[in-house]
């Protein structure tokens, strides 16, 4: 991602100040005087993905799995991101799968993969391929399955207020592309 000039603190809680205005608020009035340094405090946490290298993340492999051949998979993990549109919240559950080629990573590496993501501005498709291409690139496994299902606020809560709608994206590399069983054993498992 290229590097842009990030402004300063007092510049950001300005331009809050400047939204609540534009909501029709007074940003000077008691309850809201703290909230731009709250809202930019609020920021970094959501968006604490752009300081993370998610390169450096799988780079520590194991080989010592005596054998260990099969598909490591983790279901319902929760994820919480930030669509790229509305800059308002979707969130769900992430199914992230691959079948070893003799190394293997840490099971929360993966699951910091998906927040390295998720906490950046993200649209679901974009960031279910970023997951799928990085385990693919740095682990070079036989194949690797991402699904994520999530619901996207600026569809619950505003424009079509399709409340119960959740959105459903994956990627499917190497042998979970190539062979329609393991795509099937993978739905499979996650059901
Ligand atoms: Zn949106």
């Amino acid at each position: 991602m290229k590097n842009i000039s990030r402004p300063s603190l007092q510049e950001a809680e300005n331009a809050v100040r400047t939204l609540i205005a534009w909501a029709g608020d007074n940003p000077e009035r008691e309850g809201l005087r703290e909230t731009p340094k709250r809202v930019v405090n609020a920021y970094r946490e959501f968006f604490a993905g752009y300081d993370a290298d998610p390169t450096k993340i799988l780079g520590k492999t194991f080989e010592e799995v005596e054998g260990y051949d099969d598909v490591v998979l983790l279901r319902n993990m929760r994820m919480e991101s930030h669509c790229e549109h509305h800059m308002v919240p979707f969130v769900g559950e992430a199914h992230i799968a691959y079948l070893p080629n003799r190394k293997v990573v840490g099971i929360s590496k993966i699951a910091r993969l998906l927040d390295v993501y998720a906490k950046r501005l993200q649209t679901q498709e974009t960031m279910t391929v970023q997951i799928a291409n990085m385990i693919n690139d740095t682990l070079k496994p036989r194949g690797v399955a991402v699904l994520i299902d999530a619901k996207h606020q600026c569809m619950t809560t505003r424009g079509v207020h399709k409340i119960d709608t959740s959105t459903i994206t994956k990627t499917m590399l190497g042998v979970f592309k190539t062979d329609i069983e393991m795509e099937r054993r993978f739905l499979e498992m996650i059901r």
